[in-house]
């Protein structure tokens, strides 16, 4: 039982919440590593959504509803910190929902796609084939979903998955809380902020975005991906030197 009045609280119920998930062979032993290096890279950013990441949420609002097809693609860690968070995006912005494993078994596909059904989910499913060029199981892909996407939203992706959909030509959104990742590097849009801060803002814009294009037009033609990478290492380097008390 984690006390609500615990200064990390959010940060802890996350924490358990993978803890949980790992144990119900939701998420990859790996999928508990790769949180960790989120955690670390939040308490870097300072916990909190910086300026430079909302305006990141606002541009992927405007990506999401310019898109001839948007698909948010699911892993293990997704579902369990957001399959909530994942539904309210879905029923704002239209996108398809699918899942796509590092640590791919027949178990594992079945349980994560319950768990977001019964927080709500349409979860596209249906024969999968490598369309992507990887010669792991990421490339797995159904034909109508991913491979047909203009616009994908990859939470917590690695690399190479997220360099071998650039390649395919698609707009790739990923939310990263490390600015030096691969992904972070690669993508398209690079939100450094943490899952469930950042997909309630996504939402937020999509629904204010919708009944003006316009604004929706300007967030995408002002997008620089280099200035947002920028900004989540400086916000970085000012933390660390707040608590040095001299300039890093
Ligand atoms: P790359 O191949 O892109 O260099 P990586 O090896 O760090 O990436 P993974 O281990 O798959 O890739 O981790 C995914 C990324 O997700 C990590 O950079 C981690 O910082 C980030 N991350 C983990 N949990 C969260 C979270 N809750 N919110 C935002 N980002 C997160």
């Amino acid at each position: 039982m984690i006390p609500k009045d615990h200064p990390r609280y959010a940060s802890l119920v996350r924490r358990e919440k993978i803890a949980n998930a790992a144990w119900d062979k939701i998420v990859a032993m790996e999928g508990v590593g790769s949180h960790g290096r989120g955690e670390a890279f939040d308490y870097l950013i300072g916990e909190k959504t910086t300026d430079t990441a909302l305006l990141a949420e606002r541009t992927a609002a405007a990506m999401l509803l310019n898109a001839k097809q948007a698909v948010i693609s699911v892993n293990g860690n997704t579902a369990a910190l957001a399959a909530d968070l994942i539904r309210d995006l879905q029923k704002e912005s239209g996108a398809m929902v699918e899942i796509n494993l590092f640590h791919r078994t027949e178990e594992r596909m079945r349980k994560i796609e319950k768990l977001l059904r019964d927080n709500g989910v349409d979860v596209h499913t249906g024969p999968v084939e490598r369309l992507v060029p990887l010669s792991h199981d990421r490339g797995l892909c159904t034909r109508d979903g991913i491979y047909s996407a203009d616009v994908v939203l990859v939470p917590l992706e690695d690399g190479d998955r997220c360099e071998a959909l650039i390649g395919m030509g698609k707009k790739v959104i990923t939310i990263d809380l490390n600015p030096l990742s691969r992904t972070a590097k690669t993508a398209t849009l690079t939100i450094c902020d943490e899952l469930t801060r950042a997909l309630p803002n996504i939402t937020a814009a999509v629904k204010e975005l919708k009944g003006n294009g316009a604004a929706a037009d300007e967030l995408i033609k002002n997008h620089d991906n280099g200035k947002l990478l920028d900004s989540a290492v400086t916000s970085i380097m000012e933390n660390l030197s707040n608590a040095l008390g001299r300039k890093v």
